[in-house]
C-alpha cells in the first residue's frame, strides 16, 4: 500500500490552499492508496496568529473535522485517510516539528494544544499512549545538527521536499538515513504537501493494508515497510 506520511490541508492548516475534497481525488490521480493527513498544531495557529477560534476546544473540533472531511470524501473514491498530527513544540525556541502516528480523539483532547510540551512531556505522553513520533523534517535544522533529543523519537522523517524546494530531497534524504542509523531510529517520509500545484512524491509501501491510526502505528513499528522518493 502506497501512502504519503506527512500532508496538510484547509481550513485547519492555514498555511494550505488545498481543500480536503480536491486532496484525495490529486493523491488518486497520482497512484497513492492513502495518506495521512498530519495538520499543524504550532503557536501560530494555536494563539490565533491565522484567523481560527480563540477557544482550544474549537480549534480541536475544527481539526479533527478538517480531517473527516478528508476521510469521507476519500471513501467515495475508495481511498484510504489516516488520523494524523504534525506538532510543533515551542521549546526550545524556533522549536522542532514531531510527527504522531497512533493518535486517538481521546489522546487528540488530552494533549491539545500541547505545544506548550516539553519534549519529556510529549514522549512521556506518547508512551502512555502507545504513539509513534517521527521527527518532522530533520534536514531543515541546520542539515540535521541542530536536533531534539534523538533517544526521545522513534523515526526521522528522511524525505521531506517541504512545500516547495524538491531539488535537495534526495541528496538531504541520504544524510538524513545516516543520521537516523547512528540512533537506531527508523525512517517515515512524507511530501509535505500544501497546495495543488505539489506533486505527491514520498511516502511508505507497506507489505499490508493499513485502514487506521492504529494499524499504521503497528505497522511502523514492525519495519515492515519502506521509504520511497520519486
Ligand atoms: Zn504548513
Ligand atoms: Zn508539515
Amino acid at each position: 500500500m502506497k501512502l504519503d506520511m506527512h500532508v496538510h490541508c484547509q481550513p485547519i492548516s492555514a498555511c494550505a490552499s488545498i481543500t480536503p475534497e480536491e486532496l484525495v481525488v490529486h493523491y488518486k490521480n497520482h497512484g497513492f492508496d492513502g495518506l495521512v493527513l498530519t495538520n499543524h498544531v504550532n503557536f501560530w495557529n494555536v494563539e490565533g496568529h491565522t484567523g481560527l477560534p480563540s477557544d482550544f476546544d474549537e480549534q480541536r473540533k475544527m481539526y479533527i473535522e478538517t480531517y473527516e472531511r478528508a476521510k469521507a470524501a476519500g471513501e467515495k473514491i475508495g481511498f484510504t485517510v489516516i488520523f494524523g498530527v504534525e506538532l510543533r513544540l515551542n521549546q526550545p525556541e524556533n522549536g522542532f516539528e514531531y510527527l504522531l502516528y497512533g493518535v486517538d480523539y481521546d489522546a487528540f483532547a488530552e494533549m491539545y494544544p500541547g505545544i506548550y510540551w516539553s519534549q519529556e512531556q510529549l514522549w512521556e505522553f506518547c508512551q502512555r499512549h502507545d504513539i509513534f513520533v517521527s521527527q518532522a523534517h530533520p534536514m531543515r535544522y541546520n542539515d540535521g545538527k541542530d536536533a531534539p533529543n534523538r533517544r526521545l523519537l522513534n523515526a526521522m522523517e528522511v524525505y521531506n521536499p517541504g512545500p516547495d524546494d524538491t531539488s535537495e530531497v534526495p541528496m538531504t534524504g541520504e544524510r538524513a538515513k545516516k543520521l537516523a542509523e547512528e540512533s537506531g531510529l527508523a525512517f517515515t517520509a512524507g511530501s509535505d504537501l500544501h497546495h495543488l500545484r505539489n506533486r505527491p512524491q514520498c511516502g511508505i509501501i507497506t507489505e499490508t493494508d493499513v485502514h487506521n491510526q492504529f494499524e499504521l502505528r503497528d505497522v511502523l513499528k514492525s519495519r515492515k515497510y519502506k521509504v520511497f522518493y520519486e
